[in-house]
């Protein structure tokens, strides 16, 4: 499970987070949408600390990240150690795929597996390749990422972050930067993480989708949940005016 407490978070003078509380349990996946610049993005760098928050508490499953702070009137984290181990083990997928250049698919995938968590080789490679076939990339794991399309890459970024066996995965609008053509290949990659009752996270412009797949949708707005809840009742019966015209067709 996934666990925030009053989460705060302030860039300079801008508080971009201002108190935000959720938690995903085991197998829920929760939708986060809202406009741009209303902390979506920042919420999910938060759970894994590429964020430092300001204020409040991150739980990952059930343990507190312990935060001191950091003299320049935030926090950071207590200690290293504790934040790898738990950061380990979840699954980060982002708008702009971020694999490693200069190493082959296989190589990517195996990173984690092999270098932070101690994994034996072999028994990597076997579990790359079984999680490769799975997005449908067995055939390009000697290839490099360039070589790939974005459906493809996007496809090799999730088989690398189920590599690591996430106790939750975070995605940050994974499928924004690419042509609409391929967006459905990696939707129904995502999809399929949700029916086996994979915990995730996940920002999405995709509405049609959020409401399928999510068990829970928060529509975030300005640094705040200004409402949350099933999405036939998000979507069918928004209460608050600002998710009404968000909601509403915009031509
Ligand atoms: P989008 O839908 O456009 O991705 P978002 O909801 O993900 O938007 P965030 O990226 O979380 O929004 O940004 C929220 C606000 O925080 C924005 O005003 C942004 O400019 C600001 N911000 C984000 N990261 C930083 C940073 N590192 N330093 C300063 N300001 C930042
Ligand atoms: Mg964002």
């Amino acid at each position: 499970a996934v666990q925030l407490t009053g989460l705060r978070k302030r860039f300079g003078d801008l508080e971009v987070l201002k108190g935000v509380s959720l938690t995903a349990h085991s197998g829920d996946v929760i939708a986060i949408i809202g406009g741009s610049g209303s902390g979506k993005s920042t919420l999910l760098r938060c759970i894994n600390f590429l964020e430092t928050p300001t204020a409040g508490e991150v739980r990952l499953h059930g343990e507190l990240v312990a935060m001191k702070p950091d003299g320049e009137g935030g926090f950071r984290a207590a200690d290293p150690a504790q934040l790898n181990r738990l950061r380990a083990r979840l699954g980060m997928v982002f708008q702009s795929f971020n694999l490693w250049p200069h190493r082959t698919v296989l190589e990517n995938v195996i990173e984690a597996p092999v270098h932070v968590l101690g994994q034996n080789r072999d028994a990597a490679i076997a579990n790359a390749e079984r999680l490769l076939d799975r997005v449908g990339l067995l055939a390009k794991r000697d290839v490099y990422p360039e070589m790939l399309s974005g459906g493809q890459k996007q496809r090799a970024a999730i088989a690398r972050a189920l590599a690591v066996d996430p106790h939750a995965m975070l995605f940050d609008e994974p499928t924004s930067a690419l042509d609409p053509e391929l967006v459905g290949e990696v939707l129904s990659v995502i999809a399929d993480l949700a029916r086996e009752g994979r915990t995730m996270i996940l920002v999405t412009h995709e509405m049609q989708f959020a409401r399928n797949v999510a068990s829970e949708i928060i529509f975030l707005r300005n640094g705040l949940i200004e409402e949350q809840g099933k999405p036939s009742d998000v979507f069918d019966n928004p209460k608050s005016e600002a998710l009404r015209a968000f909601l509403a067709p915009k031509y």
